[in-house]
């Protein structure tokens, strides 16, 4: 059964860090998410106004981090000593997990910035979890040829090209993510297994797409949720499209935010920022 666009949640524009400018679709409102996809983040300019103050030090605690750099150079800092370069095409997966105060700052005065950071929720038994960071280089992440002139970079998950599975860097998580970059040519087509158990959805950034059974016409830059099936069927139209699809097992958990802490309970929120401003998420890990 082919999955059919459900619900659209627009990106709309703001700001976050020290003042970067960007759109959040998923997140942008609490009850606009899609479990376990809590929030996603497009930045996209040329300008480096709108992005140079990047993203001083902050906490996190409860949920993972992944940030996929389509073009640009920032610089990850945390706590435990991690540091690492972001890059074009590159992805940064960090668990927060019970805590990680991290820095991500741009390494570029000029230029454009592009890509996308994504928040998913972790299951309660694993919100206090030892935080964990993996940085993974674009020539980490393997790339599918198409037949029809298009790709797919697969980030996490797996893809089924031509009868072999094709394996994501990032495998393991409970949740069991489905993170893919697909690029079409003009009039292209594409189709994926998703099981019917995930939730789904796909963020257009260029180009056009139409998808579902009958195909329907997406709008650019908001998170187009897609309904029951297992199977997304899409095709791009005169300008060729570039999407992301992303699909996970639902938590089906309550959902408490304070900023940059999700957690199940409003006492583990106090706990939380107990935690912080007490120097707990350095010390005593
Ligand atoms: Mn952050």
């Amino acid at each position: 059964m082919i999955r059919n666009i459900q619900n659209i949640i627009p990106g709309i524009a703001t700001s976050d860090g020290a003042g970067v400018k960007l759109r959040r679709s998923l997140g942008g409102q609490n009850q606009l998410r899609l479990d376990p996809f809590l929030m996603l983040d497009e930045f996209s300019s040329n300008d480096p106004n709108d992005y140079v103050a990047g993203f001083p030090a902050h906490p996190h605690r409860g949920f993972e981090t992944v940030t996929y750099m389509l073009e640009g150079h920032m610089l990850h800092q945390d706590h435990l000593g991690n540091q690492g370069h972001l890059k074009t095409g590159g992805v940064q997966w960090m668990t927060a997990g019970r805590g990680i105060i991290h820095s991500e700052m741009p390494q570029q005065v000029s230029g454009a910035m592009r890509g996308f950071q994504l928040w998913i929720n972790l299951p309660a038994k694993e919100k206090m979890k030892a935080a964990g960071y993996k940085d993974i280089q674009v020539e980490d992440i393997p790339t599918v040829r198409l037949l029809n002139g298009g790709s797919v970079k697969i980030i996490a998950g797996a893809y089924n090209h031509e009868g072999s599975e094709v394996r994501g860097p990032i495998q393991g998580i409970t949740t069991a993510p489905l993170f893919l970059d697909v690029h079409l040519p003009s009039n292209a087509e594409f189709e994926h297994h998703i099981a019917k158990e995930l939730n789904a959805f796909v963020y257009v950034y260029e180009g056009d797409l139409e998808l579902g059974g009958p195909m329907r016409a997406v709008p650019k830059q908001a998170a187009i949720i897609l309904g029951d099936g297992d199977r997304l069927k899409a095709k791009a139209g005169d300008a060729g499209a570039q999407f992301i699809v992303l699909a996970a097992l639902p938590l089906h958990e309550p959902v408490v935010q304070y900023g940059p802490f999700v957690m199940n309970t409003r006492a583990e929120i106090e706990q939380a920022i107990d935690d912080y401003q007490n120097n707990r998420f350095v010390v005593a890990q």
